[in-house]
């Protein structure tokens, strides 16, 4: 990894940001609106072994690959980062990342935070920021509405979440979404100008 840290380094490249934060707080929301709002900005499409919801397609949220695919490019050590969230695994592929930091883009994950503690091990320049719903209460209630998962995936989601919680002290920036608009401000606003 080493290696890869100092080629990192040296080019003339992007910069990488991590979002993160439990299922629920509004992530995806406020990504797709600094993906439009910022040209320069791409994001990452993860791997998982997770089956597609209804209206997701291969190749657009997700790679949607079998356990022993992703099991072997483990082994392969094509991840940036990987972990094994909710009972399935995701992942980021090093070579997307690479590619397009070495084409100057600015390049956004949005991973878990077993994934984003991972990525600042290895690159300890990326910048990682925490989107917190305003009480644990807000975010069931949101996930109940979602309406995407079973009483039990939603019992799971909701188990972690409390886990990623303790953790948001670890990141760079802290976003609570209580309000849409604000929240994409702020997150607009460290992407332009860090
Ligand atoms: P979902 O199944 O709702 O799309 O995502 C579940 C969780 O997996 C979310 O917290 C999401 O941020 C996380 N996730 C998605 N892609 C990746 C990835 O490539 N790596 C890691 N570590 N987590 C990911």
């Amino acid at each position: 990894m080493k290696e890869y840290e100092s080629r990192y380094k040296m080019s003339n490249k992007g910069k990488l940001f991590v979002l993160s934060g439990p299922s629920g707080v509004g992530k995806g929301t406020l990504r797709e609106h600094a993906l439009n709002d910022l040209s320069n900005l791409v994001y990452s499409i993860s791997c998982t072994t997770r089956k597609p919801r209804e209206g997701e397609t291969d190749g657009i949220e997700y790679r949607f690959i079998t356990h022993e695919k992703f099991e072997e490019d483990i082994r392969q050590n094509l991840f940036l980062e990987y972990a094994h969230v909710h009972s399935d695994y995701y992942g980021t592929l090093k070579a997307d990342v690479e590619r397009e930091l070495e084409a100057g883009k600015n390049v956004l994950l949005e991973i878990d935070v077993q994934g984003a503690l991972q990525v600042r091990d290895k690159i300890p320049e990326a910048v990682l920021i925490f989107v917190a719903p305003p009480s644990i209460e807000t975010l069931e209630s949101r996930l109940r509405n979602r309406n995407t998962e079973s009483e039990e995936a939603l019992r799971v989601r909701l188990s972690n979440a409390a886990k990623e919680l303790d953790l948001q002290n670890e990141y760079d920036y802290i976003i609570v979404n209580d309000d849409l608009d604000k929240a994409c401000e702020e997150l607009r606003r460290i992407i332009h100008d860090d």
